[in-house]
């Protein structure tokens, strides 16, 4: 069964994403950020609450959110926050990182939900 175009461009849309977000795991600056919020063999600081953690137990974040709070905005937005420099992203122990994740989300939801309003108003 043929897909409709809408269904297309969302499957392309997510697997696009997905193999960016693959790629970048492989970024330069990625691996420099994580070198630099190291306190001695195999430990890491958290940039948040100061925690000293195995690399397991860190994660790093994207301070400026890859898909901003107010929505999907383009391409080169995406790729330019996903693949940022070194200053771009931060060590956050899991415990942070699930907070600053789900507080990001949350805004999303919300201003998804107040922008779906605002076009429900419009005639
Ligand atoms: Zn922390």
């Amino acid at each position: 069964m043929n897909k409709t175009k809408e269904e297309h461009d969302k499957e392309l849309k997510s697997f696009v994403i997905a193999t960016l977000r693959r790629a970048s795991y492989r970024w330069y600056s990625r691996t420099e950020a994580l070198k630099n919020a190291r306190v001695s063999r195999g430990l890491y600081k958290c940039e948040s609450c100061g925690a000293v953690e195995k690399k397991a137990n860190v994660q790093l974040d994207h301070i400026s959110p890859i898909v901003p709070t107010t929505g999907w905005d383009t391409w080169d937005g995406f790729i330019n926050r996903l693949f940022c420099e070194i200053s771009g992203y931060q060590v956050l122990c899991s415990v942070c990182h699930t907070v600053k994740t789900r507080v990001e989300g949350e805004l999303r939801k919300k201003n998804r939900q107040e922008t779906k309003k605002k076009l429900d108003k419009t005639p």
